[in-house]
């Protein structure tokens, strides 16, 4: 893995071209052992997949973006599901005419480069997805 920790709490690195940017995310924190935090990153991606969740029909739609985009923002969190950190990350990317396109960032975009900062927490309470019956999302259990 291509990044360095610090004694903060924080770990700042590179996404490797080509790799898929929620998938690299997702094995960072698998690797650190992070279950709670916060990620960010800048960089562009070759192509993406995005999503939009329907709350009629309570399901996600895909959108394919197949060229290269600024990755202008992502910001996310990191959790617990299916006993595995999980990062739920949302995404504004930036085409060439520099129009913004955003959504919840889902696994098929390759990365061209990325610079990401996760912040990982320490907590008593821990961050477990589960099924939310209202919305039909795996949402956070125990603190509503
Ligand atoms: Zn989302």
């Amino acid at each position: 893995m291509k990044a360095a920790a610090a004694s903060t709490g924080r770990i700042m690195g590179r996404v490797p071209q080509g790799e898929d940017l929620l998938g690299y995310l997702n094995q960072v924190c698998l690797d650190e052992g992070i279950s709670a935090g916060q990620v960010s990153a800048i960089g562009a991606v070759a192509k993406a997949r995005i999503a939009f969740y329907d709350q009629a029909k309570q399901e996600y739609g895909f959108m394919d973006l197949d060229e290269p985009m600024e990755i202008v923002a992502l910001m996310g969190n990191v959790s617990l599901k299916d006993g595995k950190p999980f990062v739920h990350a949302h995404v504004v990317l930036g085409g060439h005419d520099g129009k913004l396109l955003g959504g919840h960032l889902s696994e098929g975009a390759p990365v061209f480069a990325c610079e990401f900062i996760i912040t990982k927490f320490s907590s008593d309470q821990e961050f477990v997805r589960g099924l939310d019956q209202g919305t039909g999302l795996p949402l956070w259990q125990g603190l509503s």
